[in-house]
């Protein structure tokens, strides 16, 4: 039975979806002016491990991302490169794709822009307008905290702040702190400094806030009221309390069933954003080195409502995981001998590795204990590995793969892993060092074997010996 933690209960619940075997899922997305840095792919990775995890589960799944387009920092990026905003953005946008796919990251089914949602979201403000719960001022559409009772559940805001700050109203930003909950920006009108980037609607000639932008997005593709809508804890305020309250002010139903949140990557302490310039994307040096998927593994290895420490320390334990699953696939596949361990009963120890794994991610995903469960197998197996068939051996490939489709990287590395390793041992200067070691080994000049062996590591192929002939081990795939 699938637990996932709620932010509105602040407790594990049992996950029961809307739709019987359809899980219909919402994930803030980003906003398009910029490279998206670790932190943000934290959460993106994590929104994908969900995802896989539901589907292991055999939930169909359809999941929607937005793309903020349209706002201040958007806006003023397009006026500074000269560029329309739709060219501008969307260059980001193709840049976001290729680091989820450099990730592994499955894509959202839709990944709407807002821009392309004026006319959904203006005619939600229209409604709200209707209902009371919204007021214009300056050209500007606000929502009115007071007519909403429930407002900042989610956040955990105390009523008699919310009365002390009533009726004010916060100018036309979109991010404030807990201290400032007033009623907030819904449409803002067009000033000059926004150039040619306005709509001239019902409401008035202005551009969307922040927040109604994913209220109706999420309400256009999964219906009023859907399953799980996901994001970084710095978006429980003000970002979904006021998702929420205009969704169900607008709707006059419950608007989401399970709100899961993503902790902080960290560095040096601090959380990392752009604001503070502390910030790595894929495409920095010091990160482009390393294999990207080290980097999911390390964005995921740690349960998600952990804080995560971005350190080299973490990226080196990353790659000894990918090595790990590399090598057991390695020795796997080169099992050429079809013996039988009769006693050994592949299947059941499959089965029982299973129901460990489904108990470790039922339990809110939990996949550290995921990660273990799986390196008990891989022990289990090793100690055998000698006595195996072909057919066991098929079963065991099979079942890490089938673990991957939750972990979404062993089979993409083995398959890299495995092209680098041929073009390498196609290289003439290690083709004949190959030969000079292993005509060393048989004449039994162990120290030309061992400088043989030197030279080698130095061109980043281990070589280890086996009981039957050798094993190889390219020491800078990973990076
Ligand atoms: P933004 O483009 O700023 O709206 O962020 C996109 C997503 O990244 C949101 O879900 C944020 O909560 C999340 N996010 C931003 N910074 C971090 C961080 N340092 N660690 C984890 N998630 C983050
Ligand atoms: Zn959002």
């Amino acid at each position: 039975m699938l637990k996932l933690y709620n932010t509105l209960s602040r407790k594990k619940e049992l996950f029961k979806p809307i739709h019987k075997q359809k899980v219909t899922l919402y994930s803030c997305g980003p906003t398009v002016y910029n490279f998206v840095h670790l932190g943000n792919l934290r959460s993106f990775v994590f929104v994908d491990l969900l995802k896989r995890y539901l589907k292991f589960r055999n939930f169909k799944v359809l999941h929607v991302m937005n793309i903020t387009d349209v706002d201040d920092k958007t806006i003023k990026g397009s006026l500074k490169e000269n560029k329309k905003l739709k060219e501008f953005t969307k260059f980001y946008f193709n840049a976001f794709i290729e680091d989820l796919k450099l990730l592994n990251v499955e894509l959202p089914d839709i990944m709407p822009f807002a821009t392309n949602h004026i006319e959904e979201i203006v005619s939600i403000i229209k409604g709200l307008e209707k209902k009371g719960y919204a007021y214009r001022v300056g050209g500007s559409v606000y929502f009115s905290l007071n007519k909403f009772p429930d407002y900042g559940r989610i956040a955990l805001l105390k009523k008699q702040n919310l009365k002390k700050n009533a009726s004010k109203r916060l100018d036309t930003k979109d991010n404030y702190e807990k201290g400032e909950a007033n009623d907030f920006v819904l449409w803002k009108n067009w000033r000059p400094e926004d150039g040619e980037n306005y709509w001239e609607t019902e409401i008035g000639k202005g551009r969307p806030g922040w927040h109604i932008e994913c209220s109706a997005m999420s309400m256009k593709y999964l219906g009023k009221h859907f399953d799980i809508h996901t994001g970084g804890v710095d978006l429980i305020f003000p970002h979904h309390t006021n998702e929420i309250a205009q969704s169900e002010a607008y709707t006059g139903i419950k608007y989401v069933n399970y709100w899961l949140h993503n902790e902080h990557l960290m560095i040096n302490g601090n959380k990392m954003a752009k604001s503070l310039n502390n910030f790595y994307t894929l495409r920095d040096k010091k990160i482009i080195k390393f294999n990207p998927l080290v980097v999911r593994i390390m964005l995921m290895r740690t349960h998600y409502r952990q804080n995560l420490d971005f350190n080299l320390k973490n990226i080196e334990e990353s790659k000894k995981i990918a090595y790990k699953f590399i090598e057991f696939l390695g020795d796997i596949d080169s099992i050429d001998k079809v013996k039988n361990d009769k006693k050994f009963n592949v299947a059941k120890t499959i089965n029982n590795n299973r129901i460990k794994l489904l108990k470790a991610m039922d339990d809110d995903l939990n996949i550290s204990l995921y990660l273990s469960v799986s390196f008990d197998f891989i022990n289990q197996i090793n100690k055998k590995i000698s006595l195996l068939s072909l057919d066991q051996a098929k079963k065991i490939r099979n079942y890490i793969f089938e673990i991957d489709s939750v972990l979404g990287f062993i089979q993409e590395l083995y398959t890299q892993y495995n092209k680098k390793l041929e073009r390498t041992l196609k290289n003439n200067k290690i083709k004949k060092l190959m030969k000079e070691r292993s005509y060393a080994k048989t004449s039994k000049n162990f120290k030309k074997a061992d400088e043989v062996r030197d030279d080698l590591l130095k061109l980043g192929v281990e070589i280890r010996d086996a009981r039957e002939g050798y094993i190889l081990r390219l020491n800078n795939f990973l990076g």
